[in-house]
């Protein structure tokens, strides 16, 4: 694993906040606003730095990134770069973050390729930076596990015996995966308002939010063989920040005996950026102690699995003049290790793949302002979140955007993922009669 150089530095102008360091180098799919947005064939990758994107397929035409095989860039998606392995991944990584240091002189010293290599992030659009084959969620917060127990439940077996054993999932939609900046329509399904009456078909009332960080797989396995714990972190290429939209009323109606169905499946939202373990391992840190200890097949040889990555969310709601920061919390806080919800994926012989998202689950932390879900944080619309300009909430309202970011930091050096931003649309007009 590389090591992080404070030495290094690039040529090019970045503030000291920004996300989007030497660093970091995250990979992206971009198409320029004025080429139009809709034009598939104008799409490719590239890589954020500073307030600018970098473009890779210039780059890998050109001959300067040193890769096996190819080309990989100059496509709408990110899959075949990542399929052709870690060894190109790291040729990618040091051939870029050579380019952009201040010591090379090959594109700091060529005006002419750098002005058709580097354009601002304002004048391009962010696509969806994988075509994902699967998406699967996990439930890996012990606080947000208890927190919804407690609720939806009972206070004092808020925790399922199963919980403490296994990193707890669901196999959710591929097909909803969607970019930050996309649209959001409210949901309608099934409702149950009153216990003692039937089911309504209504609007969703209790529209939320998950703060989560996704996972893409980076490396396939053969169907009937599982991926061993120690084996894990080769088959993962990086994380997103990732918004599991969740409708409340419709999980708490249909979610016994398989788990969420509807209340999951209409939009899950991930930041255009995908930050490498690479760029993260500095940033490593412990996972919460595991007690009872895993079964073996879940025991990693370090604890040290986890990552210090500052979460955030703010609520913009419609004609505001500012967004409310309504949370912050620390991915560390995770019970369960992205290596240990892997192996647990494929330990029957599920066969996961290259561009697959795994949803960490909702992060909460242990004060209330560390809640990752509108559910926690208003505490099942018991307490509602004041916002700035007078307005509260419970659950999110039409008009309302939900931004989610997420940065990690030592010392001087900032790596960030960016931002993951969605906004509410009125659910449909459906005419039903009976
Ligand atoms: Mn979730």
């Amino acid at each position: 694993m590389p090591t992080m150089d404070p030495n290094l530095t690039s040529f090019i102008e970045i503030e000291a906040d920004s996300d989007f360091s030497i660093h970091n180098l995250p990979y992206g799919i971009f198409s320029l606003v004025r080429d139009g947005a809709d034009d598939k064939s104008q799409r490719r990758a590239g890589v954020a730095i500073g307030d600018q994107v970098l473009d890779l397929a210039l780059l890998e035409a050109e001959g300067l990134l040193n890769l096996t095989g190819g080309p990989y860039f100059n496509q709408p998606t990110l899959n075949d770069f990542i399929d052709s392995g870690r060894d190109n991944w790291t040729r990618a990584r040091q051939s870029i973050q050579k380019l952009l240091s201040t010591d090379c002189d090959t594109l700091s010293g060529n005006p002419e390729l750098l002005s058709k290599a580097l354009f601002k992030q304002s004048e391009v659009r962010m696509h969806l930076p994988i075509q994902v084959p699967g998406y699967t969620d996990f439930y890996s917060s012990k606080e947000h596990a208890t927190n919804v127990g407690t609720m939806f439940r009972d206070p004092a077996n808020a925790l399922l015996p199963n919980w403490a054993e296994m990193p707890v999932g669901y196999n959710g939609r591929a097909s909803t995966v969607v970019v930050s900046g996309t649209d959001i329509i409210r949901p309608s399904g099934q409702l149950k308002p009153k216990a003692d009456e039937r089911p309504i078909f209504s609007p969703c009332r209790r529209l939320d939010f998950e703060l989560e960080t996704g996972f893409i797989v980076g490396q396939s396995n053969q169907m009937g063989h599982p991926i061993k714990v120690e084996d894990a972190w080769d088959h993962i290429f990086g994380m997103v920040l990732l918004n599991d939209w969740s409708a409340r009323d419709i999980q708490k109606w249909e979610y016994v005996p398989l788990g969420p169905f509807n209340a999951k499946t209409f939009a899950t939202q991930i930041s255009p950026w995908i930050v490498t373990l690479d760029a993260l391992a500095p940033f490593k840190t412990d996972c919460p102690p595991q007690d009872p200890k895993p079964l073996a097949y879940l025991c990693e040889s370090t604890s040290t699995s986890s990552f210090d990555i500052e979460l955030s969310v703010e609520l913009l709601p419609e004609g505001a003049a500012e967004a409310t920061p309504i949370c912050h919390t620390n991915f560390k806080y995770m019970y369960w290790s992205m290596a240990q919800q892997l192996t647990h994926h494929t330990i029957t012989g599920c066969k996961v793949e290259v561009g697959d998202i795994m949803g960490s689950g909702t992060i909460s932390g242990p004060t209330p302002d560390t809640f990752g879900s509108m559910l926690e944080l208003a505490w099942n619309a018991t307490k509602p979140i004041a916002l700035k300009g007078g307005q509260s909430r419970t659950f999110i309202e039409d008009g309302d955007t939900v931004i989610m970011k997420g940065f990690a930091q030592k010392d001087s050096i900032r790596i960030g993922f960016g931002e993951v931003r969605g906004k509410v649309l009125p659910a449909l007009d459906f005419q039903f009669s009976d």
